[in-house]
């Protein structure tokens, strides 16, 4: 189906979306804020609640503290935004804990990931941060370390090729879960600017180990499940899916059956419609709504 410009429908049928789904699902970054806040997204959330929608969001970037999310909620006067957010940290502990895991995690991950982790009580191992850069060091990466049980990734800037090869040695057990969060491959870190993701990397190790992790991160089907149990959301199919990255964000509603818009602040309306993967309805942004939906409170 052709992706419908949400901006641009009647009356009857912007009800018509409106009444298509009970709860919104949101990313955060790019779409509430960028590098600063985006005008009309706290109203358009505002606006969604009056119209009797609960309001959850879904971001796959861990490396925010509890303060720094709720300083960026109350930035676009959005209450109890940390309350309803999931993250992939989260996530993470909490599949470790549902399989009863008592082994040490190695960690590629953002250092507030594995804090996340450790409030939860687990032992986590990271690193090196620094290395050496002959083979005999490099040798010592290559050895493994029964203590770990499992491997996890995020998002982690020190990424080096020693933490790589521990991860290939740890997961060359067969009963060493591997988790990954953020998937990324490409993150847009300014306009015209768009650098390499954790993705990269985990597709690498993943593809040396021949092993696939469990995505607890978008676009992960595990991943929108576990945000819609935490939403106490059981069908996929009243959720509309906010988000502006495609394979992220539309994949993962896709995965999960999710109603999908996408806002244009990372994609353009070219770049969507060459896209295999198409978002249900699209927007410019969350503020061009914001009339749209008043007109029906
Ligand atoms: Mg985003």
């Amino acid at each position: 189906m052709e992706p419908v410009n949400i901006m641009n429908v009647d009356s009857d049928r912007f009800k018509e979306f409106i009444d298509s789904f009970d709860h919104v699902f949101s990313d955060c970054d790019g779409v509430i804020w960028s590098r600063g806040p985006l005008p009309g997204s706290g109203a358009f959330f505002d606006l969604m609640r009056k119209l009797g929608k609960t309001i959850h969001f879904v971001s796959n970037n861990s490396m925010r503290t509890k303060e720094e999310y709720e300083q960026q909620f109350q930035s676009v006067n959005i209450e109890n935004g940390y309350e309803n957010l999931t993250v992939p940290s989260v996530a993470i502990a909490e599949y470790l804990k549902s399989v009863n895991f008592n082994k040490a995690v190695y960690c590629i991950t953002c250092p507030e990931t594995i804090s996340v982790l450790r409030s939860h009580g687990f032992t986590c191992k990271d690193g090196p941060d620094i290395v050496g850069d002959n083979h005999t060091v490099f040798l010592r990466y290559a050895e493994d370390d029964d203590e770990i049980g499992a491997v996890v990734f995020d998002s982690d800037f020190k990424i080096n090729m020693p933490k790589m090869y521990k991860a290939i040695t740890y997961l060359k057990r067969p009963d060493v879960i591997y988790l990954s969060g953020a998937t990324d491959r490409l993150v847009p870190l300014k306009p015209g600017l768009v650098t390499l993701g954790t993705g990269v990397f985990t597709d690498l190790v993943s593809e040396y180990s021949k092993r696939d992790p469990i995505q607890l991160g978008k676009p992960g089907r595990a991943f929108g499940e576990f945000a819609m149990k935490r939403a106490n959301v059981t069908d996929p199919s009243r959720v509309l899916f906010i988000g502006d990255m495609i394979e992220q964000d539309i994949g993962l509603g896709k995965a999960v059956g999710f109603k999908t818009l996408l806002v244009l602040t990372n994609n353009t309306k070219e770049t969507l419609l060459s896209h295999s993967i198409r978002p249900d309805f699209y927007a410019d942004t969350l503020g061009s709504l914001v009339p749209l939906l008043k007109k029906f409170v």
